[in-house]
């Protein structure tokens, strides 16, 4: 595995797999890598000749206030999870190459991105989308793996691909979980222990909520109240969002009512202690109804 922290040199190196006919994945991360991360590797370890991890915690996606400066940032593990995945190249971007002085391009994504975390972090996605594109144009990939557990930014990244024209597959994997539900996320480290007993309430209430969409409750308004019930808000887990919402372009739904067949994202950030969480589920939409 090489680990290497120059654009160029990363983009050399991916440019000779491209010119000898090779298919390269690229996994962007921001580091302190998980089981998460991991099966976003394997998957483009099994699919393609040439796997690049980037690993830049990207400052522009972060809010003043928000979590930057503590953001976990734990290098040797994370080149050892890479090395252990089968990784080709771990590329630690530096903020100082990506963002240099008289920096001034960025690549706003509009409707998909302003509702749910678009709204409760207005700089976020703009951030994201922008350092997305500048690793896909460094790595130029065949195909971009990323979770299902940031339904949101899978979507975003999706639809500047396609606008963009950016000639890259983006591929979506399920999120991974720990065994009692809670998504794992890098910022799981950050709870204390009485808040890790509560972080897995936010998936069991999408659960519960998912649960009672199945069963045919049709109304927006009762599914929330469901996922309320079981997410018991209160001073040790706070409510950013709860929303139930159009799976393809994440809409409200009109009438607040699920049609028939629908596919549908419920979609929940929490506060626990001062860790902001994210977990969804989606219902497929399903053709035959
Ligand atoms: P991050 O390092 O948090 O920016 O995440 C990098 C990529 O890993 C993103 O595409 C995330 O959606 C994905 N990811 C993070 N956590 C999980 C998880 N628990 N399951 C699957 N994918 C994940």
């Amino acid at each position: 595995m090489r680990v290497i922290e120059g654009l160029e040199e990363a983009a050399g190196l991916c440019d000779r797999w491209r010119a000898a006919g090779l298919g390269v994945g690229l996994v962007p991360t921001m580091g302190a890598l998980h089981e998460g991360h991991a099966s976003l590797l394997r998957r483009a370890r099994a699919e393609c000749d040439r796997v690049a991890a980037s690993i830049f915690v990207n400052p522009t996606q972060f809010g003043p206030g928000e979590d930057l400066a503590a953001y976990p940032r734990t290098r040797d593990a994370d080149v050892a999870l890479c090395e252990g995945a089968g990784v080709d190249l771990a590329f630690f971007a530096r903020a100082e190459e990506v963002y240099p002085e008289g920096f001034q391009t960025w690549v706003t994504v509009e409707h998909i991105a302003r509702p749910l975390c678009g709204a409760s972090r207005p700089v976020h996605f703009r951030g994201v989308a922008t350092v997305v594109t500048q690793l896909l144009a460094i790595v130029r990939p065949h195909r971009a793996y990323f979770g299902a557990k940031d339904y949101q930014q899978s979507r975003v990244v999706a639809r500047l691909a396609r606008d963009l024209h950016l000639g890259v597959e983006i591929r979506v994997c399920d999120a991974v979980r720990e065994p009692d539900g809670l998504a794992m996320s890098s910022r799981n480290r950050h709870l204390s222990l009485p808040e890790r007993a509560v972080a897995p309430r936010i998936y069991r209430a999408l659960v519960a909520a998912r649960d009672l969409v199945l069963t045919g409750e049709a109304r927006v308004g009762r599914v929330l109240e469901r996922l309320h019930e079981v997410l018991e808000p209160g001073p040790e887990l706070r409510i950013d969002y709860a929303e139930v919402r159009d799976a393809e372009d994440l809409r409200e739904l009109p009438g607040g009512r699920i049609a028939r067949g629908a596919g549908v994202l419920i979609a929940v950030a929490a506060f626990v202690g001062n860790t902001r969480l994210i977990d969804n589920v989606v219902i497929p939409p399903d053709p035959r109804a």
